[in-house]
């Protein structure tokens, strides 16, 4: 495959597919044949806003490079972006939008109606929806006339059944401000799911899945027949496992009494549990699991206490997810951690040991390759597995959906 795309582009795809994932400082994107679904080029801008706004670029089969755009916002990151594109025609855009509340429980072709909604949906996701928006207010820009595909990380979960969504709060605040659970992630909880039946030779219908994406953020889903019954994070990403920065979950009592002892605004103690607490706070070294599992074969207690704490809570979380299901056909792992760590896969397996799962430890050391993903032995009483999860690719399966080929 060429370093980049073609400034003449003979070869050019009508299935080209521009991906972006828009962040409050930064824009990632992926470029991507649909129809092969190979990916041409990727890259991140950073630090947009500041002088230091740089543009990453990593062509499939070509040299990295980076390039200074100092000052510029998500708009100028897009020109660079597309300069960098060489002219290479690109079909439709698909973007991740982080919350879509209840109004969206599939993927939506975006115009003045769908947009008005994510902006509805802003108070849900203050910071995410609106760095989502400027994303694609910025590709619209500059596609006036392709169509752009908002996929919702919300949108899987919408099939929750009520006793998994609802508070036991006064249900007048779920009627009037939509304080439920949403959860998040859903865009690669389906996938690894989809991928599990494929990996299995079953059809999503007939399996019954515990799926576990632990990267930065963490959270697990109970999947039935396809669809998402019951799923660890809530009203906010901030629910449920043990994340690199964030707690997951606590006493809500914890909020005022922490105020109170150390004198600050609830504000800072929300992002004290959003910023300084998970691994890194436990661990007092990092958010990072690569840095705590080296630091604690060392024998950093800190760490080795985080990474223990990670993987308890993570047991007992699909535990509880479990109550959403008849059986558990087989445990996905996926995410950074997920798919790299085996430490963190065995550790937690001895804390779900009331399933029987029997661990092949080779297979679990080379992350299931040379087994389809399978890290047991075939005795085992629970099936696990590791699926490596593509967002990029699931955003642009849903956009080319809407190309008319
Ligand atoms: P994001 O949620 O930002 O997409 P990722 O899915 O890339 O993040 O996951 C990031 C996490 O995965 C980090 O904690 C990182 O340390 C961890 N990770 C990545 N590679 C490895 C590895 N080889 N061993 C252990 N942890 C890893």
């Amino acid at each position: 495959m060429s370093s980049r795309p073609s400034s003449t582009s003979p070869s050019a795809q009508p299935t080209t597919v521009l991906v972006i994932n828009s962040g409050s400082s930064s824009l990632k994107f992926s470029l991507l044949d649909a129809a092969t679904e190979a990916v041409l080029i990727q890259g991140l801008a950073e630090a947009l806003g500041t002088g230091e706004a740089i543009l990453h670029l990593s062509p499939t089969g070509g040299e990295k490079a980076s390039h200074p755009i100092p000052g510029a916002d998500h708009s100028q990151a897009m020109a660079a972006v597309l300069d960098h594109l060489d002219g290479t025609p690109v079909a439709a855009v698909g973007h991740r939008v982080v919350h879509g509340g209840e109004a969206f429980s599939e993927s939506v072709l975006i115009g003045t109606e769908s947009l008005a909604v994510i902006r509805d949906c802003v108070p849900l996701a203050p910071l995410h929806n609106p760095a989502n928006l400027a994303g694609i207010e910025a590709a619209r820009e500059r596609f006036p006339a392709l169509p752009h595909v908002a996929v919702f990380d919300t949108a899987f979960h919408q099939t929750m059944p009520r006793r998994a969504f609802l508070y036991a709060i006064p249900h007048e605040l779920y009627e009037r401000h939509q304080v439920r659970r949403y959860g998040f992630h859903g865009t690669s909880h389906r996938f690894v799911a989809a991928e599990a039946a494929r990996l299995l030779g079953k059809e999503p219908a007939d399996l019954q899945l515990l799926t576990a994406h632990l990267g930065n953020g963490c959270s697990a889903c109970a999947v039935k027949g396809g669809r998402s019954v019951d799923t660890s994070m809530g009203f906010t990403p901030l629910e449920g496992l043990v994340m690199g920065t964030r707690s997951g979950d606590l006493d809500p009592n914890l909020h005022e009494f922490l105020a109170r002892a150390l004198g600050r605004p609830l504000e800072e103690i929300t992002r004290i549990f959003n910023r300084e607490s998970g691994l890194l706070g436990l661990s007092g070294l990092s958010n990072d699991m690569r840095t705590l599992a080296a630091a604690a074969a060392d024998g950093h207690e800190r760490a080795q206490l985080a990474i223990e704490v990670f993987c308890y809570r993570l047991a007992k979380g699909l535990l509880a997810l479990a109550a959403g299901l008849d059986r558990i056909d087989a445990l996905v792992f996926t995410g950074g951690i997920g798919e790299h760590s085996a430490p963190v896969r065995e550790k937690t397996l001895d804390h779900l040991r009331i399933l029987r799962p029997a661990l092949d430890p080779a297979l679990n050391q080379d992350h299931g390759r040379p087994s389809g993903g399978r890290i047991t032995r075939p005795e085992s009483g629970l099936l696990v597995l590791v699926v490596p999860t593509n967002e990029e690719l699931v955003i642009a399966r849903e956009a080319a959906r809407f190309l008319s080929l």
